[in-house]
């Protein structure tokens, strides 16, 4: 899949932009502060109406705007797509697909698939359990629309759920509703682990192969899903997870409510990640470090690959700089196949490496 064209109006720091894509490698030049990751950001909203930065959706309009807007020509499943996205303040976003109004965000996910790779990833090890619950967020969402689903009713229903065990003690009676959300947060958990075992039996299979690659067959990664403790196998049917989630809420309601916090659920989950047995979190070089994040994110591509039939789109925001050359080389080489995006800042001594169409950026215009 990829993009042909990209049309931006009060986009980020955008007013107007058209520009057109090489369907192999395209590298986005600039100096700081240009506009070259919001016009990444730009693409990875069409693939899913999710920033990867963003933490509200009116962020994205131009500063002293009132709207914006993000369309794009894509080629997917051998078809021609017209994807657009329009934002404005205080209403709600709208999204055609080929004209057509698109009810939910994860419908672009059925046109574009898009995996994004920032500095910020490299972290994906040392961080908290949040980045990689995140991680796992994002593609999953991507794809599997039931995941994003459940995922959104989740985060509701857990929501409702904090705020009422919060309040609790001022108003007792708020506790009579608690029975209903945890029911709807123990339905929509249960898919959520389904799918978040799945992905990373594969995840583990493909960074697995990556890092032994990438470390010149010296290094084992190991990937372990980790929930919610009374769930015996991940990979069950989804009714098992649903009542063994059930059995720990019962397990654990006395101490939410004494200590009024949602202690139940896969809010908590975690991926397991090792290099030769040890922890990754703790123990791991920078460098180990650097190529165990790669080879999630590179695996992050090859699953999509698998579960689409096609690459999805592959964007790289400054992450070439941060790496070491034999790194550098082994992640070009692995992406070529698919439409590729890839930032670096003007004195970067990347122009060797690249051979692609190259975009000079400059306060928000492509010159
Ligand atoms: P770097 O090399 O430092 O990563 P960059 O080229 O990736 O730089 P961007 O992150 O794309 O830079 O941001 C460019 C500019 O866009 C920033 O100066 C920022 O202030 C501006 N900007 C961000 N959001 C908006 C907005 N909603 N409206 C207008 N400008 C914005
Ligand atoms: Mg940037």
């Amino acid at each position: 899949m990829r993009i042909d064209a990209l049309a931006l109006r009060n986009f980020r720091n955008y007013d107007a932009l058209n520009v057109t894509f090489a369907p192999d490698c395209n590298v986005i030049v600039g100096e700081n502060a240009q506009g070259k990751t919001n016009l990444l950001e730009a693409i990875v909203y069409l693939s899913s109406a999710r920033s990867p930065r963003a933490r509200a959706e009116k962020e994205l309009i131009s500063f002293g705007k009132s709207e914006c807007s993000i369309k794009a020509n894509a080629f997917a499943r051998n078809r021609d797509f017209l994807l657009e996205i329009a934002l404005a303040a205080g209403r709600r976003r709208k999204i055609l697909i080929n004209k057509v109004p698109a009810k939910k965000g994860s419908d672009l996910s059925d046109v574009l698939g898009a995996v994004y790779f920032c500095p910020e990833d490299l972290l994906l090890i040392r961080d908290g359990a949040a980045a990689r619950r995140k991680f796992m967020d994002d593609a999953l969402c991507q794809l599997r629309a039931r995941y994003a689903q459940a995922l959104s009713d989740y985060h509701r229903a857990y929501e409702h759920k904090t705020r009422i065990l919060r309040d609790s003690e001022e108003y007792p009676s708020l506790l009579d509703t608690l029975p209903e959300f945890d029911l709807r947060m123990a339905q929509s958990g249960a898919v959520i682990i389904y799918y978040r075992a799945r992905f990373c039996e594969r995840l583990k299979e493909y960074a697995g192969i990556a890092h032994r690659e990438c470390s010149g067959g010296r290094e084992e990664l190991g990937v372990e899903y980790q929930t919610v403790s009374t769930i015996s196998d991940p990979l069950a049917p989804i009714e098992t997870i649903y009542d063994q989630l059930r059995a720990h809420q019962a397990s654990h309601a006395a101490a939410e409510r004494a200590s009024r916090m949602c202690l139940s659920g896969p809010h908590k989950d975690d991926i397991a990640v090792t290099v030769n047995g040890l922890e990754a979190r703790h123990f791991c070089s920078q460098g180990q470090v650097r190529t165990a994040a790669l080879s999630l994110k590179l695996a992050d591509r090859e699953i999509h690959k698998t579960a689409i039939g096609e690459y999805p789109v592959m964007l790289l925001d400054d992450v070439l700089s941060e790496l070491d050359p034999r790194r550098q080389e082994y992640v070009l080489n692995r992406i070529a196949g698919g439409q590729v995006f890839i930032t670096c800042c003007e004195n970067d001594r990347l122009d060797a490496l690249l051979s692609g169409r190259v975009y000079h950026v400059r306060e928000g215009k492509v010159l």
